[in-house]
């Protein structure tokens, strides 16, 4: 299922990113402490009244080449383009501005449910000054203050009434799901034509949505099915935002989420940069099915350790990838592009992957007795037994004596093991730590 996307527009200082903060609250977080892999601020998962959504803070996405005026015309330009609900915010302190009478027709005539939120009410008399705001056109104004956090309750209660009914899935169970993500300009859309130019692509007979419109489903000449999620900018070109950095990666955050595997692309070309890992430290804590593919594989001029070289730096920087294969490809020449499903697909495999209880109890048994837990203040973690409770990504609870004592460093000796003995290339895997009772 796709979680609904709302999005935040209005003009700076009216206290978005306060109220952002407020509603995603401490959901945000950080994969263990490795640097780079911190969530981006401007998109984060959130939830009220049990209903899950998305949120994300147009007012972060910024074009440094355009005036404000028309920066902010192309930030209510995304909110339409990519969310469900919008909440136009205003600030009761400095009343209606030009900037929100000309924003508000725009959002009115795109037909999308529109919220228009008054802050910085933070007192009784101010809360009086919000019906100024009905001449904006938008409806009732929900007054809200994100400084004591008031209103919020009635604002969401709004939000998701507003929600589009849910979805039914499109894609059979076992049709494979995958994305690109990377930053702008390493490559993926020239990926994307080339790879489904070499397949045959199903047009589809069921009425688009929006969000759908944008997947495509293929075939391989060796008949097995996949969808290629969008990560937009790619099928669709020529707006001004798209190739912004915050825009890129939000989209690619609501790519990851409807993927089964993600392929993380790195520029040969210009090598690693720092967003790289916040993109892919994302579709990591996300679970997902992850390959390296290092695109324009042609520009390199190569020797024997070129491609060892590439790979060191790769496991350098991304340690916390180390089992996600990488391939080298170019979207130019085609090299090595037929493999792409190939990897897909065992990485799709090895995520959705069961063991047997009594084969992982052998394995796990087996590292224990060669490597005991370390003591630490005089206690000793003891492992009775494990057992995989979930799959995508697979997902062990292994009982102790007490959780508490099950270091980090242990836990990655068990996941070496379990990946040694079982085929997990490909897919982050979780170990729980539970009390046997
Ligand atoms: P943005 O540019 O729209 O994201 O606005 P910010 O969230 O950065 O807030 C701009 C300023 O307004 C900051 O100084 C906030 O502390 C302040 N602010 C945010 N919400 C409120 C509020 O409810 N009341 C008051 N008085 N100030 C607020
Ligand atoms: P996107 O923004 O990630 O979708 O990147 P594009 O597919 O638009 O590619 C950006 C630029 O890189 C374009 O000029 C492409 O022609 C070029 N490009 C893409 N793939 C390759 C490749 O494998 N080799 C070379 N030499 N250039 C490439």
């Amino acid at each position: 299922m796709v979680k609904p996307l709302v999005a935040i527009v209005g003009r700076p200082n009216v206290g978005k990113s306060t109220i952002f903060n407020r509603i995603v609250g401490e959901r945000i977080s950080i994969v263990r402490d490795e640097p780079g892999v911190t969530r981006d601020r401007i998109y984060a998962d959130a939830e009220w009244l049990g209903k899950e959504f998305s949120l994300i803070d147009t007012g972060g996405i910024t074009m440094d080449e355009e005036p404000l005026h028309k920066e902010i015309k192309l930030q209510a330009e995304i909110a339409i383009e990519e969310a469900d609900v919008i909440i136009m915010m205003t600030s009761v302190q400095d009343g209606i501005t030009d900037m929100d009478d000309q924003v508000a027709p725009i959002l009115y005539k795109s037909g999308k449910p529109i919220i228009l939120a008054v802050n910085k009410a933070d007192n009784p008399e101010l809360r009086t000054d919000i019906y100024q705001f009905y001449a904006l056109g938008l409806g009732d104004p929900y007054p809200i203050s994100g400084s004591h956090g008031t209103g919020l309750g009635d604002l969401l209660d709004e939000v998701i009434a507003q929600f589009p009914a849910d979805e039914p899935e499109l894609y059979g169970e076992d049709t494979i799901k995958f994305s690109l993500i990377g930053r702008p300009n390493v490559g993926k859309s020239s990926l994307v034509n080339k790879i489904l130019g070499e397949n045959r692509v199903i047009v589809s007979d069921i009425e688009g949505t929006t969000r759908d419109a944008i997947d495509t489903p293929f075939i391989t000449q060796d008949d097995r099915e996949f969808v290629m999620i969008d990560t937009a900018g790619i099928r669709r070109r020529g707006k001004v935002y798209e190739k912004t950095e915050k825009y890129s990666v939000m989209r690619a955050m609501r790519a990851i989420e409807r993927s089964d595997v993600v392929l993380c692309v790195i520029d040969a070309e210009v090598g690693i940069r720092e967003q790289d890992k916040k993109v892919f430290g994302y579709a990591h804590e996300a679970g997902k099915g992850i390959i390296i593919v290092v695109n324009k594989w042609d520009t390199v001029e190569k020797d024997n350790h070129t491609m060892r070289d590439f790979e060191l730096k790769i496991r350098d920087q991304f340690r916390y990838l180390s089992y996600a294969p990488i391939l080298f490809v170019s979207a130019k020449t085609g090299q090595r592009l037929v493999r792409i499903p190939e990897y897909v697909e065992a990485v799709y495999h090895n995520r959705t992957q069961r063991v047997q209880s009594s084969v992982l109890n052998d394995v796990m048994m087996d590292a224990v007795a060669t490597n005991p837990a370390p003591a630490s203040g005089g206690k000793r973690l003891k492992v009775y037994y494990g057992t995989q409770v979930a799959v995508s990504p697979p997902t062990f609870v292994v009982f102790v004596n007490d959780p508490e004592l099950m270091h980090f460093s242990y836990e990655r000796f068990l996941e070496n093991r379990f990946r040694e003995n079982f085929e997990f290339v490909g897919t982050p895997i979780r170990i729980i730590a539970r009390a046997r009772k």
